[in-house]
């Protein structure tokens, strides 16, 4: 793969103005420069990572500002390049994208179910703002893209990560394209024998698909055509590997009861013509009993809107037909990433303000948790402060982190959760090798160190935060990476009880304090 030149990228772009050109032209010839004689896995120059993740978030309608980020997502961790450069040559908005990206590399996953959940919030509550979470998914897809080159003992955290985390994430935020590649591209190296077996019985249930898919769609299009539709658009696709697996596996791998393996796609220009294309459709192919369903009266919790239907053709091939219009459609490939935030974002703007609705949604974010970042987050207080609340906020956005296939009521109880307590009442903070510890606002490192271990507890000589020594009592902020030394003669102290936040840690010092006591004795 040859680098992506900066004239691809900025001609991507809708209509980019002189200023968005200037901006983005200027982070990619930083980029150029800092991650100069680096190189991937592959043998490739680093430069084609970075070039290629601009690329994609220009292709699904980025704006400038996200694009530059994009450019300079990996400089602050691998490169020379500092905070403060970024800051003074790119402002604070680009140097908070950029940082919400690396210390979202932090987030790791560690092979234990236990965790997913909490860390998918971790995820999207560390973001902070959703234009970070789009590129670090744009991010992990070139990586996964890329994963044949990295060591074999790699490969398989970063493909279940990327299954466990990743891909639950995209799907809330409703970017389904995203959310395909990321899954069977991952599929293959997490379950290899399922793939195999997966892609033995779709080849021989399917066999020559495409030709099939082909013959049919020019029946449907000059049937349209006919019908007197003049703008209308046809596609068709096999159904992806890894959704496929999901089904089979709860439908006991009948493959004879899947009925979506193939689908077409027809896209309309009005929801009047929906409906129209679904009658056209019925009376030229046979509709399966119960298999039409209205996703545009009643769209799917994370947006989808559709109608889908399956028929059986007059060659006998069953097609699940999804009939949408073209706003439809660009919302279901690019979700969140379509509407609401970056339609008009261009380096001249003063603002964007796109972070409101986001805002709404996990207000404690908001607090300024990020020193450096403070300029932002008093934008945001401004811009959150002007909008009313609730109807800002899609329902299907207020689900992220949701689990993937949470039905309606654990998915209502987790909005209840998340606005009121959770990310409201909670900090996430990171022990050095980035495993993520979960405390009440006001924590301080003694909390920290007895969320750990009661031994650590009761032997914290001093602590850092992002590295730099600090007092016990400090309070800890969202996103923080803590480390505690130990002494073995450090005992905990009356004072500590005045410091400590949780209710375990304050039993633990109590106890070691009457252990002290009790000894003299
Ligand atoms: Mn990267």
């Amino acid at each position: 793969m040859s680098i992506k030149t900066v004239k691809e990228i900025i001609g991507q772009l809708k209509s980019p103005n002189e200023a968005d050109r200037i901006l983005i032209e200027k982070a990619y010839e930083m980029a150029t420069k800092a991650h100069e004689g680096h190189v991937r896995y592959s043998g490739e120059p680093y430069m084609t990572h970075v070039a290629s993740v601009a690329y994609h978030l220009a292709s699904i309608g980025m704006g400038p500002r996200t694009i530059s980020a994009g450019l300079l997502h990996d400089t602050i961790e691998d490169t020379d390049i500092t905070a403060e450069d970024i800051e003074r040559e790119f402002g604070a908005e680009i140097l908070f994208l950029v940082e919400g990206v690396t210390k979202l590399s932090s987030v790791r996953y560690y092979g234990t179910d236990r965790h997913n959940e909490s860390l998918r919030k971790l995820f999207v509550a560390t973001s902070q703002d959703l234009r970070v979470l789009v590129i670090k998914l744009v991010d992990r897809l070139h990586n996964i893209q890329t994963l044949e080159f990295v060591p074999r003992e790699k490969q398989l955290r970063i493909a279940r990560e990327t299954l466990e985390i990743y891909v639950p994430v995209a799907h809330r935020l409703g970017i389904g394209r995203l959310r395909k590649e990321l899954e069977d591209l991952a599929f293959p190296y997490v379950f290899p024998e399922e793939y195999k077996r997966v892609c033995a019985l779709l080849e021989q249930k399917t066999g020559k698909s495409e030709q099939i898919l082909e013959r049919e769609r020019k029946i449907l299009q000059k049937r349209l055509a006919d019908s007197g539709y003049t703008q209308f658009n046809t596609s068709y696709r096999v159904k992806g590997l890894y959704s496929l697996y999901q089904k089979l596996k709860r439908r006991e791998w009948d493959i004879e009861n899947i009925y979506d393996l193939l689908a077409m796609r027809v896209v309309v220009e009005s929801i009047e013509d929906c409906y129209r294309t679904l009658g056209i459709i019925h009376e030229m192919w046979r509709p399966l009993p119960k298999r039409v369903k209205d996703y545009i009266a009643f769209p799917k919790p994370n947006g989808y809107q559709s109608l889908h239907t399956t028929v059986a053709t007059q060659h006998g091939t069953i097609l699940e037909i999804q009939i949408r219009t073209q706003k439809m459609h660009h919302e279901a490939e690019y979700g969140v990433a379509s509407h609401i935030i970056y339609k008009d974002e261009t380096a001249s703007d003063s603002g964007s303000g796109s972070s409101s609705w986001f805002g709404n949604l996990i207000p404690s974010l908001f607090r300024p948790f990020s020193r450096r970042s403070s300029v932002v987050n008093d934008k945001i207080k401004k811009v959150t402060k002007d909008r009313p609340h609730k109807e800002k906020i899609p329902l299907w956005i207020s689900q992220i982190g949701d689990n993937y296939s949470a039905d309606k009521a654990s998915g209502a109880e987790f909005i209840e959760d998340a606005r009121k307590d959770f990310f409201s009442n909670r900090i996430f903070v990171f022990t050095p090798i980035g495993d993520v510890v979960d405390l009440p606002v006001g924590a301080t490192p003694i909390d920290f160190a007895y969320a750990i271990h009661s031994e650590i507890g009761d032997h914290i000589s001093g602590v850092k935060v992002n590295k730099k020594l600090v007092q016990l009592d400090t309070e800890l902020q969202n996103g923080d990476i803590v480390e505690v030394e130990t002494k073995k003669t450090a005992k905990p102290t009356q004072k500590w009880l005045l410091i400590a936040k949780t209710s375990l840690a304050k039993r633990r010092i109590k106890s070691a304090l009457l252990g002290q006591t009790d000894g003299h004795h």
